[in-house]
């Protein structure tokens, strides 16, 4: 789960991490009230959604003037905020934070994440903060530094000074110390609130001298979100794929992919799998789709409704090995669908397992048109031919 930067914000607030003065509006008439309380000019007017790249998209914006602090919040609400990281269509913007300015002397990045490889959490530290951390990885490695933290011990602060002292130029003492108190409080922050990532980009240290993190993103681990009660409550439903927000609500675990083959499986090893011998035919999966083990009539029509809602699917592949969900059971969820939403594109179905001839005979039996194959390889190679024919 993925919290908003003025959530996080409020989470660094009270752990300790200095961010800058900000308030949160929903519509531009709040905002001549907030310009007369917090402190500029400038001003900072920054669109919150829940993807990166907003500064370059336009959603950060510094202005000068109370006037231009309203006339920006005009310009960015109940719009289309499109960055590198939100795909061609964007995102509303619902909500904008603004904040005082800060005049800025260095930008750092400092973030905090799992390493899977070790199985370790791990602090990553730039003195390249401010920009595209994926360029800084792949043209100067050697700017980006790491800490991996023992769990047994936690944080230890002659990690933060194996960090901080790399710095060139070096950091003024009093700065020293304020870095190495942020670096502690990310750390607990993270363990405390089962982060999969907190991430602080830029950092910066102020003309001043003072540490203050001028963007904040934490992602929550949605595994841990049982115990994590209070953080649930700042979930954005607005912020999500409507098609994965619907999946949600039926219990399929559904992740739409970039491609236009929409697949119907049960068990997700066996949806990875298919969607491997999907690529492997030279097509490209619409989405990842477990109905799970013991999927009902209903749930096998949620699916359906929910692979044919994405307008780019060209053509389904159903493959089902019927274990604990029985082939009859599958096939009559598929004439039920096509009944309530009508199946627009070719249907590919493989069938294996228990009751499979009677689940065969179903089909055969309806009106639908569709092609039953063999095998999976045989699914494949239909699916692809289908959606090279549509193009
Ligand atoms: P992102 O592009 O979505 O990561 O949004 P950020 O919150 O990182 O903002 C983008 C950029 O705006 C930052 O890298 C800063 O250079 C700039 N920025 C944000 N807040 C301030 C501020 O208070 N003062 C100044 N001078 N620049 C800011
Ligand atoms: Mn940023």
């Amino acid at each position: 789960m993925k919290l908003h930067e003025f959530q996080a914000k409020d989470i660094f607030r009270k752990s300790g991490i200095p961010v800058p003065n900000g308030q949160l509006i929903t519509s531009s008439d709040q905002a001549t009230k907030v310009v007369q309380i917090i402190n500029g000019p400038p001003w900072v007017i920054k669109a919150q959604i829940h993807a990166g790249g907003r500064g370059k998209g336009g959603g950060v914006k510094v202005v000068h003037y109370p006037y231009e602090v309203v006339t920006a919040t005009e310009d960015l609400l109940g719009k289309p905020l499109v960055t590198r990281q939100t795909g061609p269509d964007g995102v509303i913007v619902n909500q904008i934070l603004i904040e005082e300015g800060i005049k800025i002397d260095r930008e750092f990045y400092l973030s905090m994440a799992i390493d899977r490889s070790r199985s370790e959490s791990t602090m990553i530290f730039s003195q390249a903060g401010g920009m595209d951390i994926e360029e800084v990885a792949v043209e100067s490695p050697e700017l980006i530094l790491k800490e991996h933290i023992n769990p047994a011990g936690g944080w230890m602060t002659y990690q933060a000074r194996n960090l901080i002292y790399r710095l060139d130029p070096p950091l003024l003492p009093a700065a020293v110390e304020e870095l190495m108190s942020v670096m502690a409080n990310v750390y607990k922050v993270f363990v405390t609130h089962d982060c999969s990532l907190v991430e602080i980009n830029p950092l910066v240290i102020t003309k001043s001298g003072k540490v203050v993190a001028l963007d904040a993103k934490i992602s929550i681990d949605d595994n841990a979100l049982f115990r994590q009660k209070e953080l649930l409550k700042l979930d954005d439903p607005r912020e999500k794929d409507p098609l994965e927000l619907m999946a949600e609500k039926y219990h399929l675990n559904y992740i739409r992919l970039d491609g236009n083959v929409g697949a119907m499986v049960n068990g997700a090893g066996l949806a990875m799998a298919t969607m491997d011998v999907i690529k492997m035919a030279g097509a490209d999966p619409a989405n990842f789709l477990d109905v799970g083990g013991g999927a009902s009539e209903e749930m096998i029509t949620k699916g359906f409704e929910i692979i044919l809602k994405d307008r780019r699917v060209q053509a389904i592949l159903v493959n089902i090995f019927g274990g604990i969900l029985r082939c009859d059971v599958l096939a009559r969820g598929v004439l039920a669908a096509a009944e309530k939403t009508s199946i627009r594109v070719p249907l590919i179905v493989r069938l294996e397992g228990t009751n499979v001839e009677e689940g065969r005979k179903i089909l055969r039996n309806s009106k639908l048109k569709f092609l039953v194959a063999k095998d999976l390889a045989e699914a494949a190679v239909l699916v692809a031919k289908q959606v090279s024919k549509t193009g």
